[in-house]
C-alpha cells in the first residue's frame, strides 16, 4: 500500500518513528491478548495494534491462536488457503515459516487458524513439552530467519481463544507479555483477578519473565455513565498498568473485519483508528522504557 505510512503521519501529529526501537537481529517481542470472556476486543486489538505498529515501521505477526480464526478472516485470509495453519504448528506438523501468510498491510503478516485447534487440547494432552509449543515455534522461526539474514519480526502478537485453557497458556508461556483488553461494561472487572492469578501461575512454573504488558479499555462510550465508572474503577484498581489510551466503541471498528481489512486501512480518519494509533506508540513507549530499566 504505498503512501500509507505517509498517510498515518499525516493524522499523526507526534513523531512515532522517533520512539520506535531499533531492534534488528534481536528475537522479536512477544505479547498474548489474553481474557477469558469474549467479545472484550482481544481480536480487534490485535489486528488492529498489529496494523499500527507495522504502520509506525515494525516488523509485525499476527499469531491467531482461536480456533474461530477472527483475526485472520479480518486480516482477510480465506478459509481455503489456510492449508497451513496455526494447529500444525501447535501439532509440530510444519514450521511456523510455513503458515505465515503477508496482509494488505506492510510488515504485517499473519499465522492464520482454523477449527482443527479445538481438538488440538487432547491431543496434546499427553505430550511433556505440551506448554511450551507456541514458544518453540516462535524460537525456531527467529533463527530461521536469522540464519537466512532475513530481517525477523520486532512484535508478534497472540490472539487468544476466550479461556484460560492449554492454547492461552501455550501464548502465555511463549510471551514476554500479556496485554489485557477490557471491555468498558459493567463487569469488567469480573474474572480479572482469575486471569491475573493465572499469569502469575504461568511465571511460577513456566515463564518467570512474564509481565502484565498493559490493559485497554475497549468499546468506551462517552454518552454512558457507566463507562466513565467503569474506567475510574479500572484505574483505581489496576492503576498504571492501565494504558491512557481508551479504544472508543466505533461503528467503523467493527465493520472492517467484514470487509477483510483493519480499520486503519478501512477508515484511517475515524476515532477507533486514531486510538489504535495511540495505543500502538503507547505499546513502543513502554518498551523502550523497559529496555532502558
Ligand atoms: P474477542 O476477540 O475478545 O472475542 P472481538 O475483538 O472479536 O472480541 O470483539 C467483539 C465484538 O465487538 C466484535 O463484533 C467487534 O467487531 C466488536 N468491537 C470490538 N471493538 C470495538 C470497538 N472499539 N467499537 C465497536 N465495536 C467493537
Ligand atoms: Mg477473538
Amino acid at each position: 500500500m504505498p503512501g500509507f505510512r505517509e498517510k498515518v503521519y499525516a493524522m499523526e501529529k507526534s513523531d512515532l518513528a522517533s520512539i520506535r526501537l531499533s531492534r534488528s537481529g534481536q528475537k522479536p517481542r512477544v505479547l498474548a491478548l489474553a481474557n477469558q470472556k469474549g467479545g472484550v476486543g482481544k481480536t480487534t486489538t490485535a489486528i488492529n495494534l498489529g496494523t499500527a505498529l507495522a504502520a509506525i515501521g515494525e516488523r509485525v505477526l499476527i499469531i491467531d491462536l482461536d480456533p474461530q480464526g477472527n483475526a485472520s478472516t479480518g486480516l482477510g485470509i480465506d478459509q481455503k488457503s489456510r492449508t497451513v495453519s496455526t494447529y500444525d504448528i501447535m501439532t509440530g506438523e510444519a514450521k511456523l515459516a510455513d503458515a505465515i501468510h503477508v496482509t494488505a498491510v506492510p510488515r504485517l503478516s499473519v499465522s492464520p487458524s482454523t477449527l482443527d485447534l479445538l481438538g488440538l487440547e487432547l491431543e496434546i494432552a499427553n505430550d511433556r513439552d505440551r506448554a511450551h509449543k507456541l514458544k518453540k515455534a516462535i524460537a525456531s522461526l527467529h533463527v530461521t530467519q536469522m540464519l537466512a539474514g532475513e530481517e525477523g519480526f520486532t512484535y508478534v502478537l497472540v490472539d487468544c481463544p476466550p479461556s484460560l485453557n492449554l492454547l492461552t497458556i501455550n501464548a502465555m508461556a511463549a510471551a514476554d507479555a500479556v496485554v489485557v483488553p477490557l471491555q468498558c461494561e459493567f463487569f469488567a472487572l469480573e474474572g480479572l483477578s482469575q486471569l491475573l492469578k493465572t499469569v502469575d501461575q504461568v511465571r511460577e512454573s513456566l515463564n518467570p519473565g512474564l509481565s502484565i504488558h498493559g490493559i485497554v479499555l475497549t468499546m468506551f462510550d462517552a454518552r454512558n455513565n457507566l463507562c466513565s465508572q467503569v474506567v475510574d474503577d479500572v484505574r483505581a484498581f489496576m492503576g498504571t498498568k492501565v494504558y491512557d489510551t481508551v479504544i472508543p466503541r466505533n461503528v467503523r471498528v467493527s465493520e472492517a473485519p467484514s470487509h477483510g481489512k483493519p480499520v486503519l486501512l478501512y477508515d484511517l480518519k475515524s476515532t477507533g483508528a486514531q486510538a489504535y494509533l495511540r495505543l500502538a506508540s503507547e505499546v513502543i513507549q513502554r518498551e523502550r522504557a523497559l529496555q532502558a530499566a
